[in-house]
């Protein structure tokens, strides 16, 4: 029986239970702490953070907001600080947490958007820029970047999709990236790099191709340091998302021009570009879906706070009242509770795994995919419910809604995570053969003991399709045919 631990309000029961025995009594007193800091320093304070972003199209850009930065400092003294980074992995820079336990945190810093995470510095891209300094980094390079990152007095940018190609597919890059003596110079078109808009970047990560003519595709690439006041970088603009513009921090449009840094700012080393984007996002996207997941269950409570709202009675029922308004209520707790089950599970696997998250890669890809597209499902209907209020600036939930689509996109799109886990799926495939051939064998054998002829007469699944179809049933054969070549003993 767990214990009622006060995640469970933000959370539930079942799934706290599921995980209560893998937290250290650390980790659940840093949660108990973190839900007190949420709910009476964040939650507070979200209103005043947006006013304190000016209107004016310059300013916003120029502008650190003062309560943020109020709050950064109140978070550090209370050991909320870079909850993302576990010691497991990260044994010099990182604090004792596992990715588990992290991962139910994020979710409840998902409710309060991109606010949350900033205060506890646990906000992209500095956690996976973080984790590549932490990494790879040299001693020097930790130094001078990783160590001011981790203290949350400057901020970072990752530059990889370019403008001009099909960057889901990051063998298509283009930046050259080329050596001259002791330097490094670099040229290239970027857009939609996130937080290089903010007047605290100090740093841009920029990955390019330094080795096109090298036989793997894979080894073509590197990832360089480069400061984000070197001559030759030019801000173009900042991308806007469904009209939102995230300033200060910003998606933005860059081209790199004859940039030039030293020799010392290559990351791992020529041609390890791949192997520095793979490391850097496994346990980033579980925090993404958590946080993901967070928004949905605050998008559920506003909606609900909205249909119980004595005020509001459509053709003579409080909307509470109304059937269809109930049924999407409870799909979205349904769907909320089984995507937090998906998302720790994959958690669970990574720390399984120990160190890399390649053992749960099918878990967080299943994640990565499922989980934006759920959590949009559940913020559309709380804006339904909302009636034109729900789309406006008045309520967070548009703006949630946008910045959760962009989930589907950034970080690799969703068609790309599909068509790993279904290759991956098919790999199952010729086991599956296997086993049905041994299976018809003893079938046969059956068969022939009985003395009965074996023909070619449906299967038990098809059997149960017809009877439940015969019993009208919403199961229909016609509509949803058994797969013969996933089952092919039928
Ligand atoms: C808000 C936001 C923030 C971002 N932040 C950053 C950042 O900080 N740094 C950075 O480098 N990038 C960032 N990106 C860019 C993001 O990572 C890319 O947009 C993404 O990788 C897709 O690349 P692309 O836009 O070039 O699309 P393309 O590669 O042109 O793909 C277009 C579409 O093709 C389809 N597709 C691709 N492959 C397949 C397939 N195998 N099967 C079927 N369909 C397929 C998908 O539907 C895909 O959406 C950000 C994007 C957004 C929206």
């Amino acid at each position: 029986m767990a214990s009622q631990h006060p995640i469970v309000e933000y959370t539930s029961q079942a799934s706290w239970a599921m995980i209560e025995d893998k937290f250290s009594p650390y980790a659940k007193e840093t949660l108990t702490k973190l839900i007190k800091f949420y709910e009476e320093e964040i939650l507070p304070a979200r209103r005043l953070s947006h006013a304190q972003l000016p209107e004016d199209p310059v300013k916003r850009w120029k502008t650190v907001i003062p309560v943020i930065e109020e709050l950064k400092v109140k978070a550090k003294k209370l050991g909320l600080w870079n909850l993302f980074l576990s010691k497991a992995h990260y044994p010099e820079h990182g604090v004792p947490l596992t990715n588990l336990e992290y991962a139910v945190m994020a979710e409840l810093l998902g409710r309060a958007g991109h606010m949350a995470p900033e205060v506890v510095n646990c906000s992209a891209p500095d956690t996976g820029n973080m984790e590549v300094l932490a990494k790879y980094g040299t001693p020097e390079q930790q130094k001078k970047w990783l160590i001011p990152l981790l203290n949350g007095e400057i901020r970072s940018a990752f530059a990889m999709t370019e403008r001009h190609v099909a960057s889901s597919d990051a063998t298509n890059i283009r930046t050259s990236i080329r050596r001259e003596g002791d330097e490094i110079v670099i040229n290239g078109h970027k857009w939609w790099i996130s937080g290089a808009g903010d007047p605290r970047t100090k740093l841009h990560i920029v990955m390019g191709k330094s080795d096109p003519g090298n036989k793997s595709s894979y080894h073509q690439q590197s990832v360089v340091l480069v400061p984000s006041d070197t001559p030759g970088i030019t801000i173009v603009r900042p991308m806007k998302v469904f009209g939102y513009d995230d300033a200060p921090e910003g998606h933005c449009e860059i081209i790199y021009e004859n940039v030039r840094v030293p020799l010392s700012n290559l990351v791992l080393g020529w041609g390890r570009g791949f192997e520095i984007i793979q490391g850097r996002l496994g346990p980033g996207r579980i925090h993404h879906c958590m946080r993901a997941i967070g928004a949905a269950s605050e998008a559920l409570d506003t909606m609900l706070r909205r249909v119980t709202d004595p005020s509001r009675k459509t053709f003579g029922k409080y909307l509470h009242e109304h059937g269809a308004v109930i049924a999407e209520i409870a799909k979205s707790r349904a769907e909320i509770e089984a995507a937090r089950m998906l998302v720790l599970s994959a958690a669970l696997q990574v720390k399984n795994a120990d160190i890399t998250p390649k053992g749960a890669l099918k878990e967080i890809g299943i994640a990565k995919f499922v989980v934006p597209s759920m959590a949009l499902t559940v913020v559309d209907r709380a804006i339904q419910s909302f009636g034109a209020e729900g789309v406006c600036q008045d309520q967070g939930l548009a703006k949630m809604w946008a910045g959760l689509r962009t989930l589907r996109i950034a970080d690799g799109p969703d068609a790309v995570h599909i068509q790993q886990v279904g290759q991956r799926e098919l790999k199952r495939a010729p086991g599956l053969v296997k086993k049905a051939a041994e299976l018809a064998k003893r079938e046969d054998a059956l068969f022939q003991k009985a003395g009965i002829k074996k023909g070619k007469g449906p299967s038990l699944v098809a059997i149960f399709y017809v009877l439940n179809f015969e019993k009208n049933s919403v199961i229909n054969p016609i509509a949803n045919p058994p797969l013969s070549s996933a089952l092919p003993f039928l």
